[in-house]
C-alpha cells in the first residue's frame, strides 16, 4: 500500500562508522560548560513530564527573536530546520508546480518535494559551485517553478551563490526559501528581504552552534506569511527539554557562544591553509564550518584511508559536480591538527600504492 512515490526514495543517510575524529557532520566542536549544564539540570527537574509544552514555545521564541534581531510575529520555531523546510514545500504554491533547487545542495530540499509528488527542476551549479544562472532562467521558463531553495552558504560546496542572481530568480516570481543554517560563519543574510518581502523568507538553526541534540530551527518571514505557514506547524513540535535547555544556552551562554564561533572561523582559515599544502588536494575556499576538498584519488579510497587512522569525514563524490570530493568539518584545534595529519599521510600512502602497481 505504500505509494511509488515513497517507494522510489532513498532515506536521508548519515555517517554512523565509528570514529574518535568526528567530522562529517557540520556539528559545532565545543559542548556547553558545567555551569551551564548544571543550570538546564535544575530547569530540567521542574519540567511537569506529564505535561504538554507551550505549544507556540512563546518564551523561547522570545529570546530567539531577541538573538537574531527580529520580532516574535517574524518567527516560526521547528523541530530542527529540516521540519520548515517541509512546512515551506507543503505551503508555498500547489503542490503540481515545481520546485527550483540548485544542486548539489542540502538533500531535504528535494526530499521534501518528492515526499509531497512535487516535480522538481534541479539545476547543476557552475564549475565554480555558483548558479548558473542562463541555465536556471531557460528551465525556470519552461517548466514554472514557483518555489525555490537556496542554501546560503551552501552545503557541500561552503561558498555564498551571488545575491544578484538569487535575486535575478526571484524576479521570475519565484518564492525564495534562503537557508542561513551556517550564517554564525558567513555573516550575509537575506534577513531584510525576508523581513520586508512576501516571496522571501529566511531559515536558521541552533544546530550549528552547539545545539544540534535539541533539533530547534527558526523561520523568517513577513507576519503575514508566518501567520499562514504557522498553520501547517504540528501542535507541541518544539519539546519541553528542547525548549528550557535553549532558553538557558542562550541567555547564559551568549559570550561562550560568539567566542567559540571565532575560533571555529579562525580554524577553517588555518585547516584551509594547511589543506592547501598538501599535493594531490584541492581545497575549496568556505564561508561554513566545513571544507570541501577534492583528490586525485578516488573518494571512497581517501574516505577509507582516513578511517583507518580513526578520522570520519563524510564521502560526498556521489553528487553532481562533486566527483573525487569529500567534505571536512572544523572541530577543535587538536581534532584539525589530528585530520590535516591523517590526510598527508593517507595521500602519501596513496601515492606510494599506485606507484608501485605500475
Ligand atoms: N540546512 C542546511 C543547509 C544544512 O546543512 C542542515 C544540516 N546539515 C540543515 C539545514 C538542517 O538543520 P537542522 O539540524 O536545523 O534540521
Amino acid at each position: 500500500m505504500i505509494s511509488n512515490r515513497i517507494k522510489s526514495l532513498s532515506a536521508y543517510k548519515t555517517e554512523v562508522s565509528p570514529a574518535s575524529v568526528r567530522l562529517s557532520s557540520n556539528e559545532f566542536p565545543y559542548d556547553f560548560p558545567e555551569d551551564i549544564k548544571a543550570k538546564i539540570l535544575e530547569e530540567i527537574k521542574k519540567i511537569p513530564l506529564n505535561k504538554y509544552p507551550d505549544p507556540e514555545a512563546k518564551e523561547l521564541k522570545e529570546i530567539i527573536a531577541d538573538f537574531f534581531g527580529v520580532k516574535t510575529e517574524n518567527v516560526i520555531l521547528g523541530n530542527g530546520s529540516d521540519e520548515l523546510i517541509y512546512y515551506i514545500s507543503m505551503a508555498i504554491g500547489e503542490l503540481y508546480l515545481p520546485v527550483y533547487i540548485p544542486i548539489p545542495t542540502f538533500p531535504m530540499y528535494e526530499i521534501s518535494a518528492k515526499v509531497l509528488g512535487r516535480p522538481t527542476v534541479s539545476v547543476p551549479l557552475q564549475e565554480d559551485f555558483d548558479i548558473d544562472l542562463n541555465r536556471s532562467l531557460e528551465r525556470i521558463r519552461e517548466e514554472k517553478p514557483v518555489l525555490g531553495y537556496f542554501a546560503y552558504p551552501n552545503n557541500p560546496t561552503g561558498n555564498l551563490f551571488s545575491r544578484e542572481k538569487i535575486e535575478k530568480i526571484r524576479e521570475e516570481g519565484i518564492f525564495c526559501a534562503i537557508d542561513e543554517a551556517y550564517y554564525h560563519y558567513s555573516g550575509e543574510t537575506f534577513l531584510e528581504d525576508a523581513l520586508n518581502r512576501e516571496d522571501t523568507v529566511v531559515l536558521r538553526t541552533l544546530s550549528k552552534i552547539g545545539m544540534a541534540s535539541l533539533r530547534v530551527g527558526i523561520l523568517i518571514g513577513k507576519e503575514e506569511i508566518v501567520r499562514e505557514l504557522n498553520k501547517v506547524r504540528l501542535p507541541f513540535n518544539i519539546t519541553y527539554p528542547s525548549q528550557i535547555m535553549a532558553k538557558v544556552i542562550l541567555t547564559e551562554g551568549r559570550n561562550f557562544l560568539e567566542e567559540k564561533i571565532k575560533e571555529v572561523i579562525k580554524e577553517r582559515e588555518r585547516v584551509y591553509e594547511g589543506m592547501k599544502k598538501i599535493e594531490g588536494v584541492e581545497v575549496f575556499p568556505s564561508t561554513a564550518n566545513f571544507l570541501l576538498f577534492r583528490t586525485i584519488f578516488s573518494a571512497h579510497e581517501v574516505y577509507e584511508e582516513l578511517l583507518k587512522r580513526d578520522v570520519l569525514v563524510r564521502n560526498v563524490s556521489y553528487l553532481p559536480r562533486l566527483n573525487r570530493c569529500l567534505r571536512v568539518s572544523i572541530g577543535k584545534p587538536r581534532e584539525n591538527d589530528r585530520f590535516l595529519e591523517a590526510l598527508d599521510e593517507s595521500i602519501k600512502e596513496l601515492m606510494e600504492s599506485k606507484s608501485t602497481h605500475f
